[in-house]
């Protein structure tokens, strides 16, 4: 690649010094390897507890660099089939684990981006950023779009939302060489960049795209650096780069860019090579040249895809780790193309990925403007929480500190179960195998409860990895109080939720650990089941030598309805007490927001299992009666010192389930 003209230097370079960027790379090795120091340190004393206020991605970006710390992003494009959007939302939360500082979804003009469905990069970004709690750049392109549809599809993503786009140029329709701007549109990103400031100020944090061996239809990479320059004076606050494949071609690449002004953070696009044909494709929609010293190592190869994956991982490692100790570089953009494996082992090589995240808040902290002062949440919704922000996310003001009277607050109706990112990521088929393809009485529903908290396989031989109340594996900590449970949930007690107490354990215990490190977290023992009517009845009688205890029953109707719990005022459950910080309360059982729970409870037993099965067939029966007889009860232990007594509770009505049956069969044998 020819060397940036110095008619360019001239005409646009700043104040800069101009240098080599091996010189350069060798002053910021130095450098990088102090920061990497600071960063071991700066990691044990940092603070995780959310402050509530949004920060945008470019300021938190600057500050990384700042700081000398490291960081990743992921890109994804939308899937093609509704089922491909499950699958699709289990990834990201998986990749998200991994702690990346945000990630994108691509833009695809003739995949209706802008519109509601499944495969649209509009709902995708959404899901994203609030089912999935991840930072999300959505992409967008201009080129084959009006001003007014541009508007339209921008506006739709504030109110969604998103703050961080991508903007884009696009490529013109395939196979029109004398290419023309819609009357009303744009011909260039510099102009889109313009455009949304003009249109959304600063809302936007706003990411624009760079070529590090030239656009490939530039007039000359001189030309297009002069236009990447421009493109940033309209208003972008960082780049990130086509993919390349040697560390060279970046470094000079950002040395020029440097040289001529350009001061945002220009983040290197890593592309881990899958398969030989994908990097085929690729390299020719992107019109790169793959350097010869890469084709003569995968020509070989070729057909041998475990080779070519393990060469990718092996080269992409190799360029992440040149490119991290160059001192150029503090965060890494991986195109994953939808697949997970390479792209985490390539981070786990260089040390970037997250072994072992810290939990600010007992669940997950939503991530998006419209939440970020979100403090208090109710433990109904723990195993299920995207339903929860699906319920909340008309509220205009989240609760904060304290969750105060919720009356006033209502919850949105859970009708359609069936939206991609809240049914069960199994399909139908594999539920069945899980639950029962006949079930015969109420036992079998509560060997599958059963299945679930052990472990076990079913009779058929298949894991219960689900229940329709928990999509995902047991917490560590129910994995605690698992023996108890199991007990339990054999002999219809069908437990959905729990937590054991915990009185002050270190803020940074492995298990129940959250928030700032030097602090104390608590809980109480919680339980949450339904169970038959017989067993509430011994319950409530139970439950009078049991002051200690806060209960909740309640049948699906809401008809029958027993507490002892205040009508209005919520229970703190789990709270925090950290340095310099008034006590954290993250979690409560609320009365009100139980009843909104209720609903949603029962209605998962007939809308996840039931339906798995035909309308008149004896296991739809079987579902719907448990749904209409049962109830569903939270047990709450005051007395958290102290080791819980909700289990010998519990047993103790069991018992008198049993002893009653026992007279009952002595009746009739009598008779
Ligand atoms: C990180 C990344 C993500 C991408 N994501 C997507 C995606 O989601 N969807 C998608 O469809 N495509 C995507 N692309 C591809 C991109 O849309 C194409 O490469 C497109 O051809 C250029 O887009 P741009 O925004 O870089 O264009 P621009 O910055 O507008 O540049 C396009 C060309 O015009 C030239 N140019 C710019 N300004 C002027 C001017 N004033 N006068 C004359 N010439 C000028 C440039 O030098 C360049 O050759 C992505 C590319 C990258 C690198």
């Amino acid at each position: 690649m020819a060397p940036v003209s110095q008619q360019i230097c001239n005409s646009v370079a700043t104040s800069l010094e101009s240098k080599s960027y091996q010189e350069e790379s060798e002053m910021r090795e130095v450098d990088f390897l102090e920061k990497s120091y600071c960063d071991e340190t700066d990691k044990r004393n940092s603070i995780i507890l959310p402050n509530f206020t949004y920060t945008p991605l470019s300021e938190r970006m600057n500050e990384k660099i700042s700081a000398g710390e490291n960081w990743f992003s992921l890109e994804f494009f939308p899937p093609r089939t509704a089922n491909g959007a499950v699958n699709l939302i289990s990834r990201f939360e998986r990749m998200n684990e991994g702690n990346p500082l945000f990630c994108d979804v691509t833009w695809h003009p003739a995949g209706d981006p802008g519109a509601d469905k499944p495969t649209s990069s509009m709902t995708v970004a959404s899901t994203m950023l609030n089912y999935c709690g991840i930072d999300t750049m959505l992409h967008i392109t201009c080129c084959q779009q009006t001003r007014a549809e541009l508007k339209k599809h921008l506006e739709k993503a504030r109110d969604l939302g998103i703050r961080n786009l991508l903007a884009l140029r696009g490529d013109p329709p395939a196979n029109q060489i004398e290419w023309k701007a819609p009357a009303n549109g744009f011909n260039y990103a510099t102009d889109l960049v313009k455009f949304i400031r003009q249109e959304f100020g600063n809302f936007f944090t706003i990411c624009v795209a760079a070529y590090p061996s030239g656009h490939p239809t530039c007039t000359s990479y001189e030309d297009d650096l002069i236009h990447l320059k421009e493109k940033v004076d309209a208003g972008s606050d960082f780049i990130i780069t086509q993919l390349f494949f040697e560390t060279d071609t970046y470094l000079k690449f950002v040395t020029d860019c440097r040289n001529i002004g350009i001061t945002i953070p220009i983040i290197p696009g890593i592309l881990p090579i899958q398969a030989y044909q994908s990097l085929r494709h690729i390299t020719k929609l992107s019109q790169l040249e793959l350097p010869q010293e890469l084709i003569d190592i995968i020509e070989p190869i070729k057909n041998n895809d475990e080779a070519i994956k393990n060469y990718g991982i092996h080269q992409a490692t190799q360029m992440c780790k040149d490119l991290l100790n160059s001192g150029m570089v503090n965060g890494l953009h991986f195109y994953t193309l939808n697949k997970e494996k390479a792209t985490i082992t390539v981070l786990k090589n260089v040390g970037l990925w997250n072994e072992d995240p810290m939990r600010p808040l007992p669940w997950n902290v939503p991530v998006s403007y419209k939440r970020c002062t979100e403090g208090v949440r109710p433990i109904f919704w723990s195993s299920r929480p995207k339903s929860y922000v699906y319920r909340t996310a008309t509220w205009d003001e989240f609760p904060n500190g304290r969750w105060g009277n919720s009356s006033s607050a209502s919850f949105r109706d859970l009708n359609d179960y069936y939206l991609f990112y809240l049914k069960s990521s199994a399909p139908a088929k594999e539920l069945i195998a899980q639950w029962g393809e006949n079930l015969t009485c109420e036992q079998d529903v509560w060997n599958v409860f059963y299945w679930y908290i052990t472990g076990l396989e079913n009779d058929d031989g298949v894991s219960v990895e689900r229940i329709p109340w928990n999509d995902e594996n047991l917490s560590p900590e129910t994995q605690l109080i698992l023996s108890e449970l199991a007990d339990l949930n054999k002999n219809g007690v069908l437990t959905i939720n729990s937590q054991p107490s915990v009185n002050a354990a270190p803020s940074d215990d492995p298990i129940f650990g959250w928030g700032n490190t030097n602090g104390y977290v608590f809980q109480k023992a919680y339980l949450e089941f339904f169970t038959d009517s017989e067993n509430i009845s011994n319950l409530k009688k139970i439950l009078e030598n049991y002051p200690q205890v806060n209960y909740h029953m309640v049948n699906k109707s809401g008809d029958d309805n027993y507490t002892n719990c205040d009508s209005l005022e919520p229970i703190a459950v789990t709270w925090g007490v950290f340095p310099g910080k008034e006590i954290v309360q993250p979690t409560v059982v609320d009365p009100i927001a139980f009843n909104s729970w209720k609903d949603e409870a029962f209605a998962l037993w007939t809308e996840q299992w039931g339906k798995l099965y035909p309308k008149d067939s004896q296991s739809y029966k079987i579902i719907e009666n448990i749904h209409d007889t049962y109830y569903l009860v939270n047990l709450v232990d005051n007395n958290f010192p102290s080791q819980t007594c909700l289990f010998e509770i519990v047993n103790e009505m069991l018992a008198l389930k049993k002893d009653s049956s026992a007279v009952t069969s002595q009746e009739v044998i009598s008779s």
